[in-house]
């Protein structure tokens, strides 16, 4: 089937019934969700810039399992120092196109981690996971799926294990084993993306600690729209604008979305044939698991974050100039402060990855230094927050304050919004607005 489009996996979304709520209401087509539909454009876009052949070297890689074929580098696993660092380079290119998170990381994580661990589980035990493992990669490089990554349960009392909550359900679970597959039931948290995807894969959350948490040991994959699966959207005071106001109040209108994705995703008895399940019970591995998604997730912030944070330089250094104080010398300092939490981040990004060895478990696969990139995450989620208190001080109250471009477009209002939301007469008051948008 070879790369898809944007137009394709868009198309492949029609397909899908997945059952979604939000705002109390029933969403039958995700297409037209005021907030979902930026959130797939910003997916369809990783799919289109991987199709252009100038990016064919950052965003794709030749795949050993198709025979050296080109696949979505978002569906390799690490085999060698080179993908860890193109990995990097496409993660910040994709933000820096998006100014939005690409959405697709969590599916690479799983891919890797999974990897890691099915291995780890058949030389422990002599089972054969990570064969089904291959054969799950083959299907989806081929059909260049959307895979996103469930880890987060919903945990219950934060204190209890698994095993020993007061509802069992709190952690995703097996409720039933059968010849040709698993029954689970649970939740999962917080998820990016999975109701625009086309498949989810899952792992467990928390460290085994003996037989009992057990059936909380079980990773698979399973398409989103399937059987018993429910999602409920997230709702927050950034989604409110995609309802009240106009594309312009959304800062980012093309693919702002890329925030506004996550839902509570409920496994209610869900079928998990045996083709698709990649661990199921060897809770001795869940930790393995947990660690390594961890150094994965680590490894997309520290990359991602630093492009980011160069948006906000940008968008600050655009407001100053808006608001006629571009050449103070308080204003400067602190935009060279946001360059150096963004090149920090960076730095250490970049430096993981040239560290990265192979995993002393000999599964083949290349991790990231991990002291490296524990070090580069706290900088780049430290220097992302410095870096929004930095944009919101130097574009001023009005990053929080300005007024809707409804009542811009209304005639009643808008000769006052004009004349009192101009501060440099060369930047014209829309243009003013609309950086003030894109900072909140
Ligand atoms: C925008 C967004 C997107 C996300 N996307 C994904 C995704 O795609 N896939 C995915 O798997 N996850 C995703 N997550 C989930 C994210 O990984 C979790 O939210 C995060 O790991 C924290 O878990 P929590 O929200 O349950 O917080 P909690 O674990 O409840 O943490 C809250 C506080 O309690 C503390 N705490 C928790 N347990 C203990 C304990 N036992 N002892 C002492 N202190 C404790 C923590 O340190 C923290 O300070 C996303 C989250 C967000 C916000």
């Amino acid at each position: 089937m070879g790369l898809r489009s944007g137009a394709e996996y868009i198309e492949s979304l029609k397909k899908r019934k997945p059952n979604i709520y939000c705002l109390g209401k029933k969403v039958d087509n995700v297409l037209e969700h005021p907030v979902l539909k930026s959130t797939i454009a910003t997916v369809a876009r990783t799919f289109d810039l991987a199709k252009n052949p100038k990016y064919e070297d950052l965003l794709t890689v030749e795949s050993p399992l198709l025979g050296g074929e080109r696949v979505n580098r978002f569906l390799q696993p690490f085999f060698t120092v080179d993908h860890l660092v193109k990995r990097q380079h496409q993660i910040r290119f994709l933000q820096r196109q998006l100014g939005s998170c690409a959405l697709r990381c969590t599916g690479l994580g799983m891919v890797n981690s999974l990897w890691e661990t099915t291995y780890q589980i058949d030389e422990a035990k002599g089972t054969h996971y990570l064969d089904r493992l291959k054969d799950w990669l083959k299907y989806i490089q081929r059909y260049d799926i959307y895979e996103t990554g469930c880890m987060m349960d919903v945990k219950g009392h934060r204190g209890l294990r698994p095993s020993k909550q007061p509802d069992p359900d709190m952690y995703l679970h097996i409720v039933e084993r059968r010849p040709n597959g698993i029954v689970v039931r649970g939740a999962k948290a917080s998820q990016s993306g999975p109701a625009i995807s086309n498949e989810t894969a899952v792992i467990p959350s928390a460290y085994g600690h003996d037989e009992a948490d057990g059936p909380y040991a079980v990773a698979f994959a399973v398409p989103t729209d399937e059987k018993g699966i429910t999602y409920i959207m997230q709702h927050n005071t950034g989604d409110a604008l995609a309802y009240t106001g106009d594309d312009r109040d959304l800062g980012n209108p093309r693919y702002g979305g890329g925030f506004g994705s996550t839902s509570l995703m409920i496994f209610d008895d869900v079928f998990i044939p045996n083709e698709r399940v990649f661990m199921a019970g060897e809770w001795e591995f869940s930790a393995a698991i947990v660690r390594t998604m961890g150094l994965m997730a680590r490894m997309w912030q520290c990359g991602c974050r630093p492009a980011l944070m160069e948006l906000l330089t940008g968008a600050a250094a655009f407001a100053a100039q808006a608001n006629g104080v571009a050449n103070a010398a308080h204003i400067r300092s602190k935009l060279n402060d946001m360059t150096i939490h963004s090149q920090t981040a960076w730095g250490l990004a970049l430096s993981a990855a040239y560290q990265g060895k192979s995993s002393p478990s000999g599964s083949g696969i290349v991790l990231p230094d991990s002291l490296t990139i524990n070090v580069g995450k706290y900088r780049s989620v430290e220097g992302y927050w410095e870096c929004c208190k930095l944009a919101n001080d130097i574009a001023g109250g009005l990053a929080t304050t300005v007024p809707s471009f409804k009542d811009y477009d209304n005639p009643e209002t808008h000769g006052w919004m004009e004349k009192y939301l101009q501060a440099n007469p060369d930047v014209p008051t829309e243009h003013r607005m609309r950086i003030m948008r894109l900072i909140q």
